[in-house]
């Protein structure tokens, strides 16, 4: 065959990515389980570039190059299965499967073993960006072998987002480390979400702001620290009018969040891993909370829909100090992200640069932020930063936000306006840096019902209490 790669799987993201390799000069292999979406690829963009359609994957693996690469743009589950064991019938030995959709990482590390068994190449992709980065450039997150690579790094920096030269692809780590990666981006995306939530949600409901002003808020905010893709659509959100009403979009949208499933996945995993991920997990419990329709209505009928009465005085303050918490915020949000992506690499043994990641998630994907480029500082500063709030940088953003923090969790508490994301975040960095924690205490509980021992600050050894018998002590 001449076809330089193959995409299965013509749906939005496959059709796009399709057409995006075929901008970029490459001859690309097409094909669809049901021929007709192939067709229409062919009818609408056929002219974009160097298409081979193919009507079975047979035909599919028969039109390329070897060693063969083939991106399965499928469903995620039962289909990318189904579509892998169809492949691995037809591949030969060094041939690449690149599944790019939104696989579970343990799903793809199965995967891995069963196609290296039988010398095929298995790259379990993150891609983020949707259907626009698809098509435009998306940021590309491939795992596998380093030898399939090689093959396939230059045709994927190609086709993904560029910024200040650097594609915003690159090779994340063996078997699922390129799965998992794109797992934490999003329950990140959840975090971020979350606290520019709050932040509008304190903005009007504490300080009186009409979504058409708190637009322009975060169309100011964009211009400076905070600049990134969220802020800038949470303008576009916030100043969109309905218009069948003519009331704010926000007030005609059902206020029950949904979620496919990355963001509690992300939470699943920290949670494994002992990785504290409080600003993500909030933001999956505030969904989980918000689509709980019929609970709400009977909290509401017994303990009435407000409790705060607080309001903000001088409002052009509490929007700076706002600013300034959620930033302070999102330091938190990021930092407790790359420490799980640290802790997974390790425990893995994947060697993930995480400096590396930051600089991939600076353009194209739903994340991307002017922010990202300095984690990437921090990190390529110092790999082994035991935290990104210790970071110069970072510990001076957040020391200089923190009396604003303080004051914006206050006047989130005194007025009644839920703030999870903003008070958990300012909970775990007042935790962090505590000179003594209350664990001392839960220790003592510990050993006094279960005799579950204790160390001490001032020895070495494993000691224990005889609480009923004299309150003795015993070490080892
Ligand atoms: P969908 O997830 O809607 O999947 C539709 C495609 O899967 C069609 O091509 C369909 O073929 C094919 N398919 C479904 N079942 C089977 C099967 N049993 N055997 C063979 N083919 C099957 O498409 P999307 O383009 O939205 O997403 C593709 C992947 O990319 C998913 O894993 C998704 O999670 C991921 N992703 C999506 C993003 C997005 O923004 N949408 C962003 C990043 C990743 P047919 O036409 O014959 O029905």
């Amino acid at each position: 065959g001449t076809a330089r790669i193959g995409v299965t799987g013509l749906a939005t993201m496959g059709g796009n990515l399709a057409r995006n390799l075929a901008r970029h000069g490459y001859r690309v292999a097409v094909h669809n389980r049901s021929m007709t979406r192939t067709q229409t690829l062919l009818d609408k963009h056929g002219d974009e570039g160097d298409f081979v359609p193919a009507e079975s994957m047979a035909d599919l693996v028969a039109s390329l190059q070897r060693p063969r690469q083939v991106i399965v743009m499928v469903k995620a589950g039962q289909p990318t299965d189904a579509v892998i064991d169809e492949l691995v019938e037809l591949l030969e030995p060094g041939d690449m499967v690149v599944d790019g959709g939104n696989a579970h990482f343990a799903d793809t590390r199965r995967r891995e073993t069963v196609l290296r068994e039988r010398g095929l190449h298995f790259v379990g992709t993150g891609i983020s960006g949707g259907e626009e980065g698809a098509l435009n450039g998306p940021s590309i997150m491939p795992g596998g072998s380093a030898e399939s690579y090689q093959h396939l790094g230059p045709v994927l920096e190609s086709i993904a987002a560029q910024v200040d030269g650097q594609p915003c692809c690159t090779h994340v780590g063996p078997d699922g480390a390129g799965h998992f990666v794109k797992m934490v981006h999003n329950g990140i995306e959840y975090a971020d979400m979350q606290l520019i939530a709050e932040s509008y949600d304190l903005l009007r409901r504490a300080a009186g702001l009409e979504p058409a002003e708190i637009a322009e808020v975060f169309r100011t905010w964009n211009s400076g620290d905070l600049e990134s893709y969220l802020v800038e659509i949470t303008a576009e959100v916030l100043g969109h009018v309905d218009a069948a009403t003519g009331r704010p979009f926000v007030d005609v949208v059902a206020d029950e969040a949904e979620q496919k499933g990355t963001g509690r996945w992300t939470v699943q995993e920290a949670l494994e891993l002992g990785i504290p991920v409080t600003g993500i997990a909030e933001a999956v419990f505030a969904r989980s909370l918000s689509a709980r329709a019929g609970q709400r209505a009977a909290a509401r009928g017994a303990l009435g829909a407000s409790s705060g009465t607080a309001k903000v005085g001088d409002r052009q303050a509490f929007v700076e100090d706002v600013r300034q918490a959620l930033y302070a915020s999102k330091v938190v949000a990021y930092a407790q992200g790359f420490d799980q992506i640290r802790a997974a690499s390790e425990f893995y043994g994947w060697g993930i640069d995480l400096g590396a990641m930051a600089t991939i998630w600076r353009g194209g994907c739903i994340i991307r932020a002017r922010f990202l480029d300095r984690i990437r500082q921090a990190y390529h500063g110092n790999a082994d930063l035991p935290s990104l709030l210790v970071d110069d940088y970072f510990a001076g953003a957040v020391s200089d936000g923190e009396a604003a923090w303080r004051r914006v969790v206050a006047t989130a508490v005194e007025s009644g306006v839920p703030a999870p994301g903003f008070s958990s975040a300012l909970a775990y960095h007042d935790a962090l840096r505590a000179e003594r924690l209350p664990a001392a205490l839960v220790q003592g509980l510990r050993d006094f019902f279960g005799a579950h021992t204790y160390r001490r600050v001032d020895r070495d050894g494993v000691f224990h209490t005889l609480w009923s018998e004299g309150r003795t002590e015993i070490g080892t």
